[in-house]
């Protein structure tokens, strides 16, 4: 009998655990481990962000997966083995025959000074909430949209969070008297899809009057005072600000040995290997390197074709 680990219940553990779940006998085990008891489907906080889904609508229950035979632990992971392929979750430490590190992306808004102290961060969700608080009162004034660092997971999510957000205010009759802008640390939208794609957002949003700015690294947040200063001086007021924040490898993957100081799990691109036998990596969780010479986006549509392989 074999045990598989998977560490992380998100998109590509999820993709994963199934698919593993198919391919062997069921006598083999296959552990899933994850800190939430639910698994949240992320692209639909931009919905509960306007208003339009409950928090209800985008969960469900991780003690479902027990219907189809994968073990479900709930309990945080404070330390990775890779060596050993081993996990301390809670008080209890797993070994397995083989370990999937599907722990995404760590969201880490106390880099930028202030900035935690926003409520809007519309990557969780009580930040999604919270904008859609604001959002459907606001009668006047200044909403931004700001990314706040890269690599964020989802390059579209900020530019079409910013196009619901004006569809709402259009929708209610509040749009002329609210006006919109997105700061951006990149320099253009999407830009692994290429200039055309940038472009045909760039115009989407001006079709929009959505005011765009590119290369604006946020240095500090002054909550109290409803400010934005970035790197080059430049500074900004908001009545609402909703926000990407800074992305990070999680800690205990980091402290484990598999990435980098500042950087992501280094992977073989064909087989999601690390450089532990028998340990991979998937997800927002790894760094890669396109032929391009672009990272690879974090993004669910990768990080579940990657728990295939
Ligand atoms: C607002 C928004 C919109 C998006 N829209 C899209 C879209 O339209 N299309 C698209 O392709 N992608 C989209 N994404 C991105 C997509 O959701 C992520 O890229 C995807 O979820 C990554 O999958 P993952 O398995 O790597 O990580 P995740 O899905 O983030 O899963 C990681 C899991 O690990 C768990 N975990 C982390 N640390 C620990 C720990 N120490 N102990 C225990 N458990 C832990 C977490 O609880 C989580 O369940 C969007 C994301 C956001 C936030």
């Amino acid at each position: 009998m074999a045990r598989i680990l998977i560490a992380g219940a998100g998109v590509g553990g999820l993709a994963a655990a199934h698919r593993l779940r198919r391919q062997l006998p069921a006598k083999d085990e296959i552990v899933v481990v994850d800190q939430s008891p639910v698994h949240i489907f992320w692209p639909s906080l931009l919905w509960l962000m306007t208003g339009t889904r409950e928090e209800r609508q985008v969960q469900r229950p991780l003690s479902a997966l027990k219907e189809r035979n994968i073990t479900v632990v709930n309990a945080p992971i404070t330390a990775l083995d890779p060596a050993k392929k081993s996990i301390v979750a809670g008080d209890t430490r797993w070994t397995g025959d083989a370990l999937v590190i599907a722990l995404g992306a760590a969201l880490q808004p106390k880099v930028v000074p202030g900035l935690a102290d926003e409520a809007g961060n519309f990557y969780t969700v009580a930040g999604a909430r919270a904008v859609w608080e604001l959002l459907h009162t606001i009668d006047q004034g200044r909403i931004v949209v700001l990314i706040s660092c890269i690599p964020f997971k989802c390059p579209a999510a900020p530019y079409e969070a910013a196009m619901l957000i004006d569809g709402v205010l259009r929708k209610h009759r509040r749009r002329e008297r609210v006006s919109l802008e997105l700061f951006a640390a990149e320099p253009a939208p999407m830009g692994v899809a290429g200039h055309q794609v940038s472009q045909s957002i760039i115009t989407a949003l001006a079709d929009r009057v959505i005011a765009y700015h590119p290369n604006h690294v946020v240095s500090r947040v002054d909550p109290g005072g409803h400010r934005l200063e970035f790197s080059d001086g430049a500074a900004v007021h908001y009545d609402l600000l909703a926000y990407v924040p800074p992305h990070q490898v999680p800690s205990v993957v980091a402290e484990g040995g598999l990435a980098p100081a500042g950087g992501w799990v280094e992977v073989n691109r064909e087989t999601m290997e690390t450089s532990f036998p028998n340990v991979f990596a998937i997800g927002d969780v790894t760094g890669i390197t396109l032929g391009l010479g672009k990272p690879l986006p974090k993004a669910g549509v990768f990080a579940h074709r990657q728990g295939e392989v």
